[in-house]
This record gives C-alpha cells, structure tokens and sequence, in this order.
C-alpha cells in the first residue's frame, strides 16, 4: 500500500489465475472501469531487454547467446537451459523478479499520486513465487480444467498435450484459489462484470475506509 500525496492509501492488488483463467479478459473489465493494470510478464520480457543490471546477470549467467546479434533476447536458447536445470531458473528468477517487483513499485506510486484507490499487478505466477504476499489484495480468476484447456487451444492453437505441459508449470488452480481474497468464477454461467463490478466497489470502499 501507499500513499499519495493528499495522504490517501492506494491498493496494491494483485490479479492471477491458472493458465486460460481469463485473467486478461478480467483486467481488461477493470481497466474499463478506469483501474491502471500493470502487466508483469509484458514488463519483465521489456526489462530483460532494457534494464543494463539483468541484461548483464543473465549474460553472466548463459553467456552472451542469451542475446541475438541485434540485441533481442534469446528466449529460446535459455528455455532450453532452464528446462533441464532447476538452478539456473532460480537464478535466472532471482535475477529478474526483483527488478519487476522495484519496477511495479515505482510504477504503483506514480498512480497513487495520481489519487487512484487501487492498481492491479497482473501476473501469471504470483501465488506459485510467494510475491502476492507483498501485495495488499490477491484476486484469483478461476475456471474448470477443461473450459480452460479449450479456450487456450482454441486461442493459440494448441494441442491439448501442449497445453496440458504448460499447466503443469504452474500450481493447481484450487491452490491458487485458496490464496485469494477475491475469486472471479470465469466458468462462462457467472457474469465476468458483474463479478468485476462487487469487487471493484469494494476495493475503492476498503481504500477510502479509515486505516
Ligand atoms: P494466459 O494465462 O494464457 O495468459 P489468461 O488467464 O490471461 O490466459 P485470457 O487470455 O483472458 O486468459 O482468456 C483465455 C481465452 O479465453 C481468450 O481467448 C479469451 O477471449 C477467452 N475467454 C476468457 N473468458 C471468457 C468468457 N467468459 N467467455 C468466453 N471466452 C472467454
């Protein structure tokens, strides 16, 4: 939580769900309503590439291939390494995960001086690498299994075994509900804005109530 400069509190609220959740589609919901979302893995891929201090970590830490001849990242030759060892994906994490969290920070403060209530961080893996905890809210989008693998192949074109592989990357999505103070149930029978909305209303109330 900060504070801005007239001493009003604006939330940190983070946003997350299994992979297909439809935690996008919620966000864009919010963002309708006026609420700044800051998009985690856009910002950590931009900072791979920006930021001096992880581009230098990560050549340290796979050597200069990490990085095409025309500066992009090498996101498939360090996958390939981080695949088969455990260790360097903790220190590729550690190297960057810090800098998103610094980077989310300095941007959440420029929203809560500009008197917003509340922001959301939007990220896939929040609950699995423990960071929703300095968070002040976590809003968990969630769908059954099935509808989610559907939406996913129908959307990136995907075989079910592909889609299937990256689900087991992440934490159960029951685990990831069970972190929540907000569930959004995205089973297509609930309205996705109508669910918004409440939690909405009840965010801004939580940031204008008295500490
Ligand atoms: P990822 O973890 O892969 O980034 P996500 O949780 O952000 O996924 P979305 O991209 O929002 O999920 O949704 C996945 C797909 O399902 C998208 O194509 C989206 O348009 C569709 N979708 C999401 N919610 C609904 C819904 N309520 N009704 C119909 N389609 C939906």
């Amino acid at each position: 939580m900060d504070q801005n400069e007239s001493g009003k509190r604006c939330l940190r609220v983070g946003i997350t769900g299994g992979i297909g959740s439809g935690k996008t589609t919620a966000c864009r919901i919010f963002e309708a309503l006026g609420v700044p979302v800051y998009d985690a893995d856009f910002w950590a891929k931009w900072l791979i590439v920006n930021a001096p201090g992880i581009k230098s970590a990560i050549v340290s830490l796979f050597g200069p291939e990490a990085y095409c001849p025309d500066g992009s990242y090498n996101r498939s030759y360090v996958a390939a390494i981080v695949f088969k060892d455990a260790a360097k994906l903790a220190l590729l994490n550690a190297a960057v995960h810090p800098a998103v969290e610094q980077h989310s920070r300095d941007w959440h403060q420029r929203q809560a001086d500009a008197g917003r209530p509340y922001t959301l961080k939007e990220a896939a893996l929040l609950v699995e690498n423990g960071s929703y905890r300095q968070l002040d809210k976590l809003i968990v989008v969630t769908a059954p299994e099935q509808l989610r693998m559907q939406r996913v192949m129908q959307r990136d074109g995907l075989s079910e075994a592909a889609v299937r592989a990256r689900m087991r990357q992440q934490l159960p999505q029951e685990q990831k509900d069970a972190a929540a103070d907000y569930l959004i149930h995205n089973d297509g029978r609930s309205s996705l804005v109508q669910q918004v909305w409440h939690i909405h209303q009840k965010l801004v109330a939580l940031a204008y109530s008295d500490f």
